[in-house]
């Protein structure tokens, strides 16, 4: 089975829309790793577009905050903003879905979806040692997470550390098969709100039977997203950081 990973989009239908068109024929079901919502300006439309089209989705930190959680306190000004605005604007019917998303690691084909890590659903997975810690916990050896907003993996072996890289600016997609005898995280980055310096929209493609991941890079409408933003007053650098990716 070939699986559309999509993490952090956001409420970017402009990056949303971009990577569906992009990879249309590629896959066969889509997962997503939470934070659908917040930071942009179309939370309905990509709530609905996720609840229609996902078959398999965990919840993220600002769809939590989004819903009435009070993790909302541990937010930046920028975000809690977001959130609030979020609040208002979303449908019932969305809020009360979003609500009811389950937490990671949830087991999915041949692999596990987190949002943050398989230690903790908030956990950021930047530095070794928390790499190395979420690797001692990993279910199964094929775990995908999001959060981070970079695309990017880890692998392991027998400690060992090494990385799977995305692909250059150049190019669109980078492919790596697995090694059957390592264990993996795999971040397919964010599709709405990129952080590693890459603005394209960001997702993965894996193929749970041949053991082969995609990370893929689709260029879209960012001044058509920054043009939401701004029109309906969240903060302004919410728009702003879409122009560079961080
Ligand atoms: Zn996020």
């Amino acid at each position: 089975m070939r699986w559309l990973i999509l993490s952090d989009l956001h409420s970017n239908l402009h990056a949303l829309e971009a990577v569906i068109a992009d990879t249309a024929g590629l896959y066969d079901q889509v997962v997503c790793l939470g934070d659908i919502v917040g930071y942009g300006a179309d939370p309905n439309a990509v709530t609905a577009w996720v609840r229609d089209n996902s078959q398999f989705t965990i919840r993220g930190n600002h769809d939590r905050a989004s819903a009435g959680d009070p993790v909302i306190e541990t937010f930046s000004d920028n975000a809690a903003d977001a959130v609030r605005w979020t609040r208002r604007k979303l449908t019932a019917q969305n809020s009360a879905w979003l609500r009811e998303l389950p937490s990671g690691p949830l087991a999915v084909g041949r692999f596990f979806i987190v949002h943050g890590s398989p230690r903790h659903e908030d956990e950021y997975l930047f530095n070794r040692d928390e790499v190395v810690g979420a690797f001692r916990v990993i279910p199964g050896d094929v775990c995908f997470f999001g959060h981070t907003h970079c695309q990017l993996g880890f692998a392991w072996r027998r400690g060992r550390l090494w990385l799977l890289y995305p692909p250059e600016e150049d190019e669109s997609d980078l492919v790596h098969a697995l090694d059957p005898d390592a264990g993996f995280l795999l971040n397919p980055g964010s599709t709405g709100q990129p952080r590693d310096g890459d603005p394209r929209a960001a997702c993965a493609i894996y193929d749970d039977e041949s053991r082969q991941v995609s990370f893929r890079r689709v260029r879209y409408d960012v001044a058509g997203a920054q043009m939401r933003i701004l029109e309906t007053g969240l903060p302004d650098s919410l728009a702003a950081r879409l122009y560079v990716g961080r």
